[in-house]
């Protein structure tokens, strides 16, 4: 199968592997146990906090190890909301954020929740951001730093610096930033910051989050006092020192891998585009993570595409998560002004750097042979369900 659906998530880079291994094994000791042995697991976790904090250019004592992602969004949300005088009730954030932040606003009773929009190219409106960041009783500001559906990266040190301009603190989910855009937590001055391992090549079910020194923060698990406290539970430590590893390999290989992705990202575009007509590509051209594709096709259904797509041994997603046959347009689509009929019909292709120039050539020849499939059927009078095109 030719893997294009690396911003749902990344395979396990095979040095990270190697790192984990001997803590899955012979290293499996409790890094807060006593003896000697232990404390080499100990060492081993400073030096994986030390590896995520220069990811970001923090200190290691702004990192505290998470569950996930998701996590890392729900402890700075939920600490934030609980930290700030009561007469603050207004959480601005942005239209286009990840679940695992909208519903975490959502969810806070007595809190309203100002959505800023987008422009059509799925970029932060900053004009609308300030008025926002600045009218009465904002409790605190979230944005993401770059999209997951679009790939593209918002203006997120000047929505920082306008929200502090107000005295409002700043968190950012960067999950989908790192490796594809430079995240210096100290240069755009954020708050809080949230990465999860397995978009960068860690394995699934680790994240971390960024606290600026000095900054409150209250714990969302209690218990043993692990993490200094801010983030109770044993460690997962074989996973954490993979994560770390896998930093280490984001920065070293940061400029010139970032390029080979991007190049095959533009390679499989260009033989989309030259290959077919009526296809659009989405998002900021000048803000789109090098590695993601978001392209919508005349005349042809995403869903059917997927299924078909499926078959030809490519795996990609649409526009949303959504994947039955009453596909409908995602939070996001809807925020960059999408028709119901032009989200339908989009896709999402994004590459990693395990990705190859033949998977890129042949991803897009099968794209290619799908969407000229489902025009003639649909041409046809074929309509309908999206089962009909699974013969
Ligand atoms: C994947 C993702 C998350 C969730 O991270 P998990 O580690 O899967 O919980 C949150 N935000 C964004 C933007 C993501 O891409």
């Amino acid at each position: 199968m030719i893997y294009l659906d690396s911003n749902a998530t990344t395979q396990v880079q095979p040095a990270v592997l190697e790192a984990m291994l001997p803590y899955l094994q012979d290293q499996c000791y409790n890094p807060s146990s006593g003896y000697r042995a232990a404390k080499g697991v100990k060492e081993a976790l400073s030096q994986a906090r030390e590896q995520v904090a220069a990811l970001i250019s923090a200190q290691p004592e702004e990192i505290v190890f998470t569950g996930c992602g998701t996590e890392s969004n729900n402890a700075a949300i939920l600490s934030l909301a609980h930290s700030v005088s009561p007469e603050k009730r207004v959480i601005v954030t942005s239209a286009i954020e990840h679940s695992a932040v909208l519903r975490v606003c959502e969810h806070l009773e007595g809190f309203q929740v100002h959505l800023v929009g987008v422009d059509e190219g799925g970029r932060l409106d900053l004009e609308a951001w300030e008025r926002a960041v600045s009218s009465e009783g904002v409790a605190f500001a979230t944005l993401m730093w770059a999209n997951n559906e679009t790939g593209v990266i918002q203006p997120l040190k000047e929505a920082c610096a306008l929200a502090h301009k107000y005295n409002v603190p700043f968190h950012t989910d960067a999950i989908q930033a790192i490796g594809k855009t430079v995240v210096d937590a100290r240069e755009s001055d954020v708050d809080y910051l949230s990465i999860s391992g397995h978009k960068f090549h860690a394995p699934k079910g680790v994240g971390a989050l960024y606290i600026k020194k000095g900054l409150p923060f209250e714990p969302l698990l209690l218990g043993g006092g692990q993490e200094g406290g801010r983030r109770s539970g044993t460690e997962n430590v074989a996973s954490i020192i993979g994560m770390g590893k896998a930093a280490e390999l984001v920065m070293e290989q940061c400029g010139e891998k970032l390029k080979n992705i991007q190049s095959l990202r533009d390679l499989f575009e260009n033989t989309v585009l030259n290959g077919l007509e009526g296809v659009h590509v989405n998002g900021d051209p000048e803000h789109r993570a090098g590695n993601t594709s978001h392209l919508s096709f005349d005349d042809c259904e995403a869903a059917g595409l997927l299924v078909l797509l499926d078959e030809y041994g490519v795996a990609c997603s649409a526009g949303s998560a959504c994947m039955t046959g009453k596909q409908r347009p995602s939070h996001v689509q809807k925020a960059m002004g999408f028709s119901d009929r032009y989200a339908r019909s989009s896709l999402r292709i994004s590459f990693s750097i395990l990705n190859t120039k033949q998977e890129a050539l042949k991803g897009a020849q099968q794209l290619i042979k799908a969407v000229k499939k489902l025009r003639k059927v649909q041409g046809s009078g074929g309509v309908g369900s999206v089962m009909v095109y699974t013969s």
